[in-house]
């Protein structure tokens, strides 16, 4: 058999101006020691590297998030800008400077791409959105409702309905039509409603009177001014109720049914009036109105 020459080693441990300890051992144990000595170091620097490694890509990963919601939040504060100033050219207030940072400008400074931090990104969301806010409260909010009601307004200036609740038949339409004093044709500017003398007559908006008087053609009648362009007329009035200067609301009463003027037997003569013109009061008659 046979046998290791190696029975004892000797180890050596270096100790600064010192002499050195010195350790006489088995070969076995030594070989188990210096392994151990060695060995742990190593574990410990690869757990270590290991670590740090999952650690940074647990980073990267929180960062990628973090990247895409504050791109998301730009996304999302780009398009209230647009939808804001949309709002505001409906509303008829001049061009504005954006209030929502230009996140692409700002990418490509200087000409090259440079990725913006995500938090750099959200710091810039920061203070666009206050900006947006007080852009909307400020002078786009006050606008749009201004606007709303203006349109409100000018709705309820439109003449609707008829200027007689009684059931009575349009016997003379707007436009051209055969004179009825004598020959040849003329334009007839409103239409006409034949019916007993004294019908009520009413008024189709609201407004204030222009005229309430007398003359050769029209007789008695009545003019009001709704506003927004709209003008109404009613003509050959038996009686007037309202005088000139009067605030009128709608479906008031205003005179009667008549056959003064120029006119070949009791009838109201109404007439509407957009910027001047006379237009077919047919198209006024209903209650749910068509667009000018
Ligand atoms: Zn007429």
């Amino acid at each position: 058999m046979r046998r290791s020459t190696l029975k004892e080693c000797t180890v050596l441990i270096a100790q600064t101006g010192r002499s050195p300890l010195t350790l006489s051992l088995r070969v076995w144990p030594t070989i188990a020691l210096v392994s151990v000595l060695v060995a742990t170091p190593l574990a410990i620097l690869g757990f270590t590297i290991y670590s740090l490694n999952e650690k940074n890509s647990a980073l990267e990963q929180q960062n990628e998030n973090l990247s895409e919601s504050a791109d998301e939040v730009m996304q999302e504060i780009d398009q209230l800008d647009s939808e804001i100033q949309d709002l505001q050219e409906r509303a008829g207030i001049p061009d504005r400077a954006s209030a929502a940072p230009d996140a692409d400008r700002d990418r490509s400074r200087g000409g090259v791409a440079v990725q913006i931090e995500p938090e750099e990104l959200l710091a810039i969301a920061k203070t666009a959105i206050p900006n947006l806010a007080s852009q909307f409260h400020g002078e786009v909010k006050p606008a749009v409702a201004e606007t709303l009601e203006e349109e409100a307004a000018r709705v309820a200036a439109r003449p609707e309905g008829r200027p007689v609740k009684a059931d009575l038949r349009i016997s003379s339409r707007f436009g051209l039509r055969s004179n009825p004093f004598g020959r040849g044709y003329e334009m007839h500017d409103g239409i006409d409603f034949p019916g007993p003398q004294g019908t009520p007559i009413n008024t189709t908006a609201p407004g204030t009177v222009e005229k309430a008087e007398y003359q050769r053609g029209y007789g008695y009648h009545v003019v009001i001014d709704h506003g927004y362009g709209y003008r109404t007329l009613y003509a050959h009035l038996s009686e007037m109720a309202v005088k000139q200067g009067d605030t009128v609301v709608a479906d008031q009463a205003i005179g009667t049914l008549g056959s003064t003027g120029r006119s070949t037997g009791p009838h109201l003569h109404y007439s509407v009036y957009w910027n001047g013109e006379a237009v077919d009061p047919v198209r006024y008659l209903s209650s749910s109105p068509s667009k000018d």
